[in-house]
């Protein structure tokens, strides 16, 4: 069994590290927010009383943080774990955050000897309590290979995307696809609502024609077709407005990086972010469907 570091220990990085626990690691835990520590602590975690603390001789090191500036702070920054960890510590950063940031401080690691991916996440918070998370990662055959039978615990699907920074590109190129996908299939159900037809007969053709596609199919964003999309629990996530917005403006970061054409991604974001400043951020983001049909 492995010793472990964990840090960010919130709504995702908490049940991730439970996981790694149950299936008999240790595990040192450290987060800004004490709860989250004694929470850690209570199902079996040691405390780690400094981000430096969990680092040390663990032989992996995980990260769980909400932005790009917080994991270059850690690894490079203030606590600049990177010099801190034993050459052999594998680091796993589980974080959606910029792609730059993420080949940087994977550089830095690789620079020093050590073994380290980028692996964000889909499957939301139920993802990361059941184990199903889908991992997509970026780094070397070597760092991904050590990497797999942990994130096998935490998750269902994991993929090797290439280099190191290409799980960060997966993710994003991603939820770009699903934040247009949602917003072309709310305008469709919201047309042809206004033309006559009801939601389900439009579904019922759609869904087996060439429109189909998962928003509409899985997580339809009218009421009625789908029992299980938040449409019928008023909207409630699921995937919030603010959390597709962060991924959109990923997406604009790296493709003007770049220099990619993604004009409906762009779109896509300024409606997102119209939704967010109207304050709608903490709505399932399938309730895009009401902005557009004026409804909100
Ligand atoms: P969260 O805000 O609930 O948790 C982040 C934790 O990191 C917090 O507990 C915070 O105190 C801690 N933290 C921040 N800076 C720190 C530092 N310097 N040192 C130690 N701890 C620090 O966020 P979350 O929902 O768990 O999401 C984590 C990441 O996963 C984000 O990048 C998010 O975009 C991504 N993600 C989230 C979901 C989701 O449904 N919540 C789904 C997929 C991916």
């Amino acid at each position: 069994m492995a010793s472990i570091g964990f840090i960010g220990l919130g709504n995702m990085g908490g049940h991730m590290a439970h996981n790694l626990i149950k299936a008999g690691h240790s595990l040192k835990a450290f987060d800004l927010f004490d709860a989250a520590v004694e929470t850690a602590v209570s199902r079996g975690a040691t405390a780690a009383a400094t981000a430096a603390d969990a680092a040390t001789d663990v032989d992996v090191l995980i990260t769980m943080l909400p932005a790009g500036k917080h994991v270059r702070s850690v690894y490079v920054e203030n606590d600049a774990l990177i010099d801190v960890v034993n050459p052999g510590t594998l680091i796993i950063d589980s974080s959606t955050i910029d792609v730059q940031s993420a080949r940087d401080v994977i550089a830095n690691a690789t620079a020093k000897g050590i073994d380290m991916i980028d692996a964000p996440v889909s499957g939301g918070v139920g993802g990361a309590e059941a184990g199903t998370l889908t991992f997509m990662c970026g780094g070397s055959d070597k760092a991904y290979a050590r990497a797999k039978p942990f994130l096998d615990i935490m998750g269902k699907n994991v993929f090797h995307a290439g280099a190191g920074g290409n799980g960060q590109a997966a993710k994003i190129c991603n939820n770009m696809l699903l934040g247009i996908c949602m917003i072309g299939t709310s305008e469709a159900f919201n047309l042809a609502d206004k033309l006559g037809l009801d939601a389900q007969t439009f579904f019922d053709i759609s869904s087996t024609a060439s429109g189909q596609n998962w928003s509409m199919t899985s997580y339809c964003p009218a009421p009625g077709p789908i029992p299980t999309s938040p449409a019928n629990n008023d909207y409630q996530p699921g995937f919030a407005v603010d959390m597709m917005l962060k991924d959109l403006r990923l997406a604009q970061e790296a493709a003007r990086s770049v220099d990619a054409a993604t004009p409906l991604g762009k779109d896509s974001e300024e409606i997102y972010g119209k939704l967010s400043d109207d304050g709608h951020g903490g709505l399932d983001f399938s309730g895009v469907i009401k902005m557009l049909a004026g409804k909100l």
